[in-house]
């Protein structure tokens, strides 16, 4: 893996994943320009051909996972730009996009690629989403999973992550053999395998060296140019990380070294955002109607998502992060009924010192929009009666009926309403 933001619900796992981190210093044996030949299987009883059974068993509870996004027009989307970046993989790479709110995004050695919508969620163009695929594409392309595993210090590791595959596997077999036992320990290691995959990954296993990442930086970026792509978004995706660590809630997570925080095991340090930076330089430069263009041909292929992945947000519980996250997502000036109520849900939620009148008036601005969901009344009304102002209350509430009129929360509204009624008498 090499985009991830720790999830602070999962140090535990986090730990765990450190713990099997098959780590840095793996030999560059084969070169920078080594590249994979299209549409190459690994040769049986290889190394390469183990590493392709894990994570064979990782696509498979990728693309079994309750998770998984199957909309056909962002599928087809995130797939299209995929074969745009890599035209000579297009047909044995498979993305997968998930639904999940880290921004994390992976390319596996048998081809298949993890897209986390928490990543879609905080790209802000097609350029910045471009050059991360890239990156991943690299990976796959230069086989440094491969020489990762080769690394001799680390195949103690992937002996284990092997043993886990093989039982992972094993279940289906055992199942129909009838055996409870092996089932039940196989249906155990397939939870174990998913919980990893869930929190970091199972890529997280291979974690390259701090040679691969730069070159998945450069030749990422110089695939991503090629296709089309600016190449002055790359830079902007690292920095982006760095200042979405500094706006988080959590004094640990703010404090980190800015180096180590985001990415547990792949610092981005000055030195790769420079070169990043510095790569770009020759290229055309886009004028902001332009740039401001492409952001919202991008917004057009995620909207429909917006909600869902914001209220997936809210839950990692940082609010600092995401009240960030919407900041940049409403500087389009799109959406601003849906922004606007998640950053009222934001601000409910935290509740620190004059959060809850933050959020009153995020709602309200919400209420101006057509694209507001008809909850932004509903909460309108709940902050209004705690404030006593039972005229602001009830107005709210009738609107939320009027715009909701099969609300299954309904008989709810209309007590609090009858009540507000016969106390004041009428
Ligand atoms: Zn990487």
């Amino acid at each position: 893996m090499s985009f991830k933001i720790k999830n602070h619900l999962s140090l535990g796992v986090v730990a765990m994943l450190a713990g099997l981190s098959l780590g840095h210093g793996a030999h560059a044996a084969a070169g920078p320009h080594t590249l994979r030949v299209p549409g190459q299987m690994p040769a049986s009883r290889t190394d390469e051909a183990s590493l392709w059974t894990i994570m064979d068993g990782a696509e498979q509870v990728a693309k079994a996972s309750p998770d998984r996004i199957k909309d056909p027009a962002l599928t087809g989307y995130v797939q299209s730009l995929t074969c745009r970046l890599a035209p000579e993989y297009c047909k044995e790479l498979r993305v997968y996009v998930l639904q999940r709110p880290a921004f994390n995004a992976s390319a596996a050695a048998n081809g298949y690629i993890e897209l986390w919508s928490g990543l879609l969620l905080r790209a802000d163009s097609e350029d910045e989403l471009g050059f991360v695929l890239g990156h991943e594409i690299t990976h796959y392309a230069e086989n440094h999973a491969i020489e990762t595993q080769r690394a001799a210090k680390l195949r103690s590791n992937v002996k284990f992550a092997l043993s886990l595959a093989v039982n992972w596997t094993g279940q289906a077999v055992a199942a129909n053999a009838g055996s409870v036992q092996a089932a039940n320990d196989s249906v155990h290691t397939a939870s174990a395998i998913k919980e990893l995959l869930y929190l970091g990954n199972i890529a997280a296993y291979l974690q390259y060296s701090r040679v691969n990442e730069t070159e998945a930086d450069q030749a990422g970026l110089e695939r991503a140019s090629l296709a089309g792509f600016d190449p002055r978004a790359a830079a902007g995706v690292w920095r982006k990380l760095i200042d979405e660590n500094q706006a988080s809630d959590f004094p640990s997570r703010r404090n980190e070294p800015v180096g180590s925080s985001i990415f547990s095991t792949h610092p981005i340090n000055s030195a790769r955002m420079l070169a990043l930076t510095k790569a770009a330089q020759g290229a055309v430069p886009t004028t902001p109607e332009q740039a401001q263009e492409r952001r919202r041909a991008y917004r057009r292929q995620i909207r429909p998502f917006l909600s869902a992945w914001l209220a997936d947000d809210l839950r990692r519980r940082d609010y600092g992060q995401t009240l960030l996250v919407i900041d940049r997502l409403s500087s389009l000036g799109e959406d601003l009924g849906v922004l606007n109520f998640y950053r009222g849900e934001a601000l409910r939620q935290r509740r620190s010192d004059g959060d809850l009148a933050k959020a009153r008036a995020a709602y309200l601005s919400a209420s101006l929009y057509g694209d507001a969901p008809s909850q932004a009344w509903r909460n309108l009304g709940d902050l209004a009666l705690r404030d006593g102002n039972t005229a602001m209350a009830q107005s709210a509430y009738m609107t939320y009926l009027g715009r909701a009129p099969n609300a299954q929360d309904r008989w709810i509204i209309d007590a609090a309403i009858r009540a507000m009624n016969t106390a004041a008498g009428r």
